[in-house]
């Protein structure tokens, strides 16, 4: 037995999912008494190459193909199951983002693997079985999951296992891939950003509004919060569909799933749908001037009050805190 992590970039930059993931593949790599390999595609250079080092990779893959440049699903899952052929890896792990989901099944079809999405903790490895916990119906429960194949392929959610330290000095080496034409069927041509805010799935704390906030110029202090926290901003559907927030910032079961450190909701009632995009949040903190609203059963502090009063007074606070 061996593991693969698949280390994804941003931008030439791993991000901390990344890190949290080989930090998890690396404990893996250790119940079985094993090597992690690292593997990176796109332009990453030595230095950043060298972080992975870090966090327990004793190799490291570096594919730099100007076709790979940016990320291609297909042809990202080739090049990461020829890789895991090549080093005899039987685990496949990566990170349970918007790019790790759709690489994980391609992954598993690719290497004959049982595929779990979602994983939130190490796997188990009892007489035989190997089953790992991980979120199940939109995030409303967990399950524990038993995979039999030979080959696995785990995809784990962004801010559940814990980033550890251990000092590693891999190799890196080229990995060469020949690209297949019918693996180049979509291409990314070029990414525009609309924003250079801290990105929603990857946020370690998301400050999030509802229809509370009664409209778009109510915003403004939610920014405001959310900036002095270092946080990414969010909000519930109707909100997005009123067209108050971009659809981007939608969060529950048919928007975006977040598992940040801390989700703060702002005049958000707690209606399941929106709570199955938040459930794998750390702690919550609801804000919310109806004592009965639903969001109080989930959060771990409530504060019962007008969000046009309580939001400004938290601002204040914090910066006092902050000086
Ligand atoms: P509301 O339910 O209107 O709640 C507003 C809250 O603000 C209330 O609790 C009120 O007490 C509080 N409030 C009002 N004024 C203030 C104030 N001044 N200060 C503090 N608090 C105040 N919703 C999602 O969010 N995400 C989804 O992915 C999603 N998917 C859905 C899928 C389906 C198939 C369906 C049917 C619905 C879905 N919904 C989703 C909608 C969901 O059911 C709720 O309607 C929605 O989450 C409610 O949004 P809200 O909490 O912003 O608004």
């Amino acid at each position: 037995m061996s593991v693969l992590i698949y280390a994804e970039n941003a931008d030439g930059k791993f991000k901390k999912s990344t890190f949290e993931a080989v930090s998890y593949a690396r404990a893996i790599a250790d119940q079985g008494n094993t090597s992690l390999t690292a593997i990176s595609i796109g332009n990453v250079g030595a230095d950043e190459l060298n972080t992975l080092a870090k966090y327990g990779a004793d190799k490291i893959l570096n594919v730099s193909n100007a076709q790979l440049k940016n990320f291609v699903n297909q042809a990202y899952a080739s090049v990461i199951a020829e890789a895991a052929k090549k080093e005899g890896a039987d685990v496949v792990v990566l990170s349970n983002s918007f790019s790790g989901r759709g690489l994980a099944p391609r992954i598993g079809v690719k290497l004959d693997a049982g595929v779990i999405d979602g994983a939130v903790a190490l796997p188990e490895q009892n007489g035989g079985k190997f089953t790992v916990k991980k979120t199940a119906f939109s995030g409303k429960a967990f399950a524990t999951v038993e995979l039999s194949s030979a080959n696995k392929v785990i995809a784990l959610t962004p801010n559940s296992y814990k980033i550890v330290e251990v000092a590693k000095a891999p190799k890196i080496e080229d990995f060469s891939v020949d690209v297949k034409e019918s693996d180049l069927k979509t291409i990314l041509k070029d990414i525009v950003r609309s924003t250079d805010k801290v990105s929603l799935p990857d946020a370690e704390i998301v400050v999030s509004g509802g229809r509370g906030l009664k409209g778009p110029e109510n915003w403004a202090m939610l920014e405001e919060l959310a900036s002095l926290l270092g946080a990414a901003t969010a909000c519930s559907k109707p909100v997005s569909d009123a067209g108050w927030r971009p659809h981007s910032e939608h969060v529950g079961q048919t928007g975006i799933a977040v598992s940040p450190n801390l989700y703060i909701a702002v005049g958000i009632s707690g209606a399941i749908q929106h709570l199955a995009g938040i459930s794998s949040s750390k702690v919550i903190v609801a804000i919310n001037k109806d004592a009965e609203a639903p969001i109080f059963k989930v959060a771990d502090y409530g504060i019962v009050g007008d969000a046009f009063e309580v939001v400004p007074k938290l601002i204040t606070a914090i910066k006092e805190y902050k000086t």
